[in-house]
């Protein structure tokens, strides 16, 4: 059975869309991370979270958005960034036009924290018009369920996770040896509680948050199997949720 979008025929999405109200949307950034990883990153492994978790469940996946709200990113070359409202719109209207072929619930695969903003607020305005969004990214989920794989340090941009996950996935593009680790630099007037308009290059010279050296194939494949897991079991618990329990209430 095919649960690729794009690998469908019109007449193979009608059969679909008639017993389904279901998808999944991975959507990510082009943007750097650091000299070892490619620019694809956050797209590359949103995408094969989204597909993997398609190919278990039967859901139909849809080609990944690669291009996302990277704008803190672009003074590294190569780095591709539209503003948080595009990208709202984007996303926005794509789903407005599934919810033409009946679908009403959406899983979100975001592979770049810099589109959550967004991307929560259209989840809320697409519940008020009766489609439910539910956005899901790995590195948290990573985080709960396996808390003991990466130190702080390894766990930030482009660090030892992140590259891990890059070489479990795709190894032939990353390149380990020009791997570094960078300590990122503090802004002289920052103190505990204060968010500043910073680009990544006040913070780093590389575009590597942390430590990124020790990152491992290994531990990448533990992080992609927990993580595609933990993503089944809640494509699953929404195929079976009544939309009526998702959308929004009524008054009190
Ligand atoms: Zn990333």
């Amino acid at each position: 059975m095919k649960v690729l979008l794009h690998e469908m025929s019109w007449p193979e999405a009608k059969e679909y869309f008639a017993k389904s109200d279901i998808v999944i949307l991975p959507v990510g950034a082009n943007e750097q991370h650091g000299p070892a990883n490619p620019l694809g990153t956050d797209h590359l492994i949103a995408r094969s979270i989204a597909e993997e978790t398609a190919k278990r469940t039967g859901v139909l996946c849809l080609q990944v958005i690669p291009f996302g709200v990277s704008a803190h990113h672009k003074q590294f070359w190569g780095t591709v960034f539209i503003s948080a409202g595009t990208f709202k719109r984007y996303v926005g209207e794509t789903c407005l036009s599934l919810s033409y072929c009946g679908v009403r619930k959406i899983v979100v695969v975001n592979g770049h924290g810099g589109n959550l903003a967004a991307l929560s607020d259209l989840a809320r305005e697409l519940r008020e018009n009766g489609v439910f969004m539910s956005v899901f990214q790995w590195w948290p989920a990573a985080a709960r369920l396996l808390p003991d794989l990466f130190a702080g340090e390894e766990r930030r941009h482009a660090g030892a996770e992140e590259t891990s996950v890059n070489l479990a996935l795709h190894p032939n593009l990353v390149s380990m040896s020009r791997a570094l680790d960078e300590q990122p630099r503090g802004h002289a007037v920052q103190v505990e509680g204060l968010t500043l308009p910073l680009s990544t290059v006040d913070e780093t010279g590389s575009g590597v948050y942390g430590k990124q050296s020790t990152a491992s194939a290994e531990k990448g494949r533990k992080v992609f199997e927990a993580v595609v897991n933990e993503l089944v079991r809640h494509v699953d618990l929404l195929k079976r949720a009544r939309v009526e329990d998702l959308t929004q209430k009524p008054k009190v």
